[in-house]
């Protein structure tokens, strides 16, 4: 899996007068299946939505055969999940991106890669950690799709914290070294261990799992920065639990936390009075992508538009005829909404995408922008 900003690198990638090919792809868990798949991913490539009659909506044979044979060679390496491929020999690329979600199949064609699923995925599967406490005891993890790290308190030189042996670091997971033995002050400790390491590692949310009333004094004694980090709760008896285990219970605390964080954004946009600044619906959007006004775009998973984009000014329209330049630099794209994502996200605009949203697209703005 790829981080945002890697994500967002790879959606500045532009071809000029060829394809990129954009290829989603679910892999089924059984490696018995797996004979199947190239032919697959030739299906969904056959089908792949391209602008119709244009030289960049034409799949050349060198990026399908470059995409089989991936497939072929690494499909037991994705069993139960999603990958997506992005392919264009003229530029050199072919990137391979597990994706920890599963997300709808689809192959796209167009200038640029098509990086809707993608993000919905680093939306919907972000990287978090987990705390596990009881009384005596503390376990924190670090997990990212499969893996999962412990994070331990080495005797290693660094920042001290009272009751703490000395700095933090994160070792790989190897054996089960679930016991850090802490003082007295144990919830306060572990907090302070978790602020360290918030502040220095990247903001993921943050799970707690324990007994009810464990879990209820080691949410008191958190400091605010963590305290903003927390995601939600799984009740468990810590002595039970292994490290998969721990990955099954806060799983879907963080699918529902990050469901429930687009939700709230888009609840908002529909409240917010006319005039204001948000905007639902595909022409008030444009509209605002256009003028740069976009805070928080929210869009669903399914549904390519087809629309264009201007050469000249970058203008993003449904129909060839909304710029001066369009008769001669109208450049026809699968999916606006796709152009609408990559914009809002190099305007430094953020991205949800939720299922069977109440709109078609949506916008929290910055400014309110008229002439919608
Ligand atoms: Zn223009």
């Amino acid at each position: 899996m790829i981080s945002w900003a890697e994500a967002d690198k790879l959606a500045r990638v532009h071809a000029q007068g060829s394809a990129v090919l954009s290829l989603y792809l679910s892999v089924p868990l059984d490696p018995a299946e797996l004979r199947g798949l190239p032919a697959r991913a030739g299906e969904l490539m056959a089908a792949a939505s391209g602008p119709a009659g244009e030289d960049c909506g034409r799949l050349r044979d060198e990026d399908r055969s470059a995409v089989r044979a991936k497939v072929a060679a690494h499909g037991r390496d994705w069993l139960g999940g999603s990958v997506a491929i992005f392919a264009c020999a003229d530029l050199g690329l072919l990137e391979v991106v597990p994706l920890r979600c599963e997300v709808p199949e689809r192959a796209v064609l167009a200038a640029r890669p098509h990086i809707r699923p993608l993000l919905a995925a680093l939306q919907r599967c972000p990287a978090y950690r987990v705390a596990v406490v009881d009384r005596r005891h503390a376990w924190v993890f670090s997990i990212t799709g499969d893996e999962i790290e412990t994070v331990t308190t080495p005797a290693a030189a660094g920042v001290p914290s009272p009751g703490f042996g000395g700095w933090y670091g994160l070792d790989t997971y190897r054996v089960q070294q679930r016991i850090i033995q802490l003082s007295r002050h144990h919830y306060r400790d572990t907090a302070a261990l978790l602020e360290q390491v918030m502040r220095h590692g990247e903001p993921e949310p943050l799970v707690i799992g324990g007994h009810e009333d464990g879990i209820r004094e080691f949410l008191a004694s958190l400091p605010p920065a963590v305290r903003q980090a927390f995601a939600g709760s799984f009740t468990a008896d810590p002595h039970t639990l292994t490290p998969a285990r721990v990955r099954e219970l806060a799983a879907p605390v963080i699918a529902r936390w990050a469901d429930q964080g687009a939700w709230r954004v888009a609840a908002g946009i529909l409240q917010t009075p006319p005039g204001g600044p948000a905007a639902i619906g595909l022409p008030a959007c444009l509209a605002a992508v256009n003028g740069r006004a976009v805070e928080q775009l929210v869009v669903p998973d399914d549904g390519l538009v087809p629309g264009y984009v201007c050469g000249r000014c970058g203008l993003l329209g449904v129909a060839a005829d909304s710029c001066p330049d369009w008769e001669t630099a109208a450049q026809p794209v699968p999916d606006l909404i796709d152009e609408m994502v990559h914009r809002t996200r190099q305007d430094g605009g953020q991205f949800s995408a939720i299922r069977g949203a109440p709109f078609r697209i949506a916008a929290r703005l910055r400014f309110p922008v008229t002439g919608q």
